[in-house]
């Protein structure tokens, strides 16, 4: 691949890097900025939307005459990594989970344009917020979504759901929502996916579940279908066709999260970086010990690397290719990345990484989820040793 990034992107990048320190950052560490579960409160995300609107820096990954910027996924990594200096940044460009997933996916397969107005269009605009529900409790999907136990029945024109769902980000106070239920026994065809009103009778949050990191808007909620009827019209694809959905959902959602956590993977590194390079131990600044070195030096390599994977897969999406396993290889790296580069940082600004003066300890709660959501990193592991042991010499094709 081509690693010259085209001036277009590079315009975007640097607008972006001023756009956030000028406006973001000086908000970061006021907690009256943020709401109680951590994340950036409504009335100061709404202010910063609006200018990030009037700037031109808004829904990157979407069409230009929708509202977004259009960039192709080489693009959107350039520009993702650089809003996520701040981790409030994304958000604010109406770039984050579970939205940045949701619109990617529903400007692929809705089929017409009456369709993007009703349930795509709102979430470009940043008037509505999606979620995404296929996650259930025991015995239901968790990694193997072939355990799924919501099930949608066809009654007339319409689609009776029963079930429970747990995990669904955002789902408070979203306005509508993505559902993957059981519409048959078919072990490859018997899941489909719907979309479906939040103010529609038949469905309930029984909680929105405590986590030990910071929340994303709407939080982490446990849903209740009791008798939600979904009209025909509102299926997404073919019916059996849920599966599907799901990996183009989570294709791109996947490498985009990556994007994010590599943008503050660096953040970490550049908290750590100024702290070592002002404080002083035995005589000389603690960047001119070796071990000090040692750490930066391996963080810094393990970021380049997850850059490069991530790069790469997202070209190969631009090609066309589903790029599954790259991925894949991208999301086990990065979640990685992120988790260490992070407690590289906390340990080497010592006492003060560990206390809540620096972001680091809320991105240290946060970057424990990675390895987890959108597929456990065990799970991408499986994944890519069955398609090794299918391709064979295959597998390390360039091509
Ligand atoms: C913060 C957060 C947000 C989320 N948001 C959403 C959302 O918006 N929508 C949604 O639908 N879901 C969401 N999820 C759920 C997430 O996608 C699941 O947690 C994930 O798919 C794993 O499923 P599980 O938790 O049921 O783990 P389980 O399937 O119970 O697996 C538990 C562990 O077992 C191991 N494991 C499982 N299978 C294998 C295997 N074959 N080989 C080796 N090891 C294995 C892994 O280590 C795994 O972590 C979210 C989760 C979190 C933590």
């Amino acid at each position: 691949m081509d690693y010259k990034i085209s001036p277009e992107v590079e315009d975007y990048r640097l607008r972006l890097r001023a756009f956030v320190a000028e406006h973001i950052l000086p908000l970061e560490l006021d907690r009256g900025n943020l709401d109680s579960h951590e994340m950036i409160d409504l009335e100061p995300l709404e202010r910063l939307r609006r200018l990030a609107k009037a700037a031109g820096l808004w829904a990157f990954q979407m069409p230009k005459e929708r509202g977004g910027q259009g960039l192709d996924t080489v693009g959107m990594a350039v520009c993702y990594e650089e809003m996520a200096h701040s981790p409030f940044g994304p958000v604010v460009f109406n770039c984050a989970a579970p939205d940045d997933g949701t619109m990617i996916c529903l400007n692929k397969i809705l089929r017409d344009d009456a369709q993007k107005d009703r349930w795509l269009q709102p979430l470009i605009d940043g008037k509505f917020r999606s979620s995404f529900a296929m996650t259930e409790p025991m015995p239901g999907a968790g990694s193997d979504p072939s355990a799924m136990q919501t099930t949608a029945e066809k009654k007339g024109n319409n689609w009776v759901v029963r079930g429970h769902k747990w995990f669904i980000t955002g789902a408070k106070g979203a306005q509508h929502f993505i559902l993957i239920a059981k519409t048959s026994d078919d072990h490859r065809k018997g899941l489909t996916a719907f979309m479906f009103d939040a103010d529609q009778p038949g469905w309930h949050i029984e909680r929105r579940i405590p986590i030990m990191g910071p929340e994303e808007h709407g939080g982490h909620c446990e849903l209740i279908f009791d008798g939600l009827e979904i009209p025909d019209e509102n299926r997404l694809l073919e019916v059996g066709d849920g599966l599907k959905v799901t990996q183009i959902r989570l294709g791109t959602a996947r490498l985009t999260h990556c994007m994010r956590w590599l943008g503050l993977a660096k953040r970490a590194l550049e908290i750590a970086s100024n702290y070592v390079t002002e404080r002083k131990s035995f005589g000389s600044a603690l960047s001119e010990h070796e071990g000090v070195q040692w750490m930066i030096g391996e963080a810094a390599k393990e970021i380049q690397i997850g850059r490069l994977l991530t790069m790469h897969a997202a070209w190969k999406l631009d090609q066309g290719d589903f790029a599954r396993k790259e991925v894949s290889i991208a999301k086990i790296q990065v979640a990685d990345t992120l988790h260490s580069s992070v407690d590289t940082a906390i340990q080497l600004c010592g006492a003060r990484g560990y206390s809540k003066d620096t972001l680091l300890e809320w991105m240290y709660r946060y970057a424990r989820q990675a390895r987890l959501v959108d597929g456990a990193s065990e799970v991408h592991k499986m994944v890519l040793s069955r398609t090794l042991l299918n391709e064979g010499t295959d597998f390390w094709s360039w091509n």
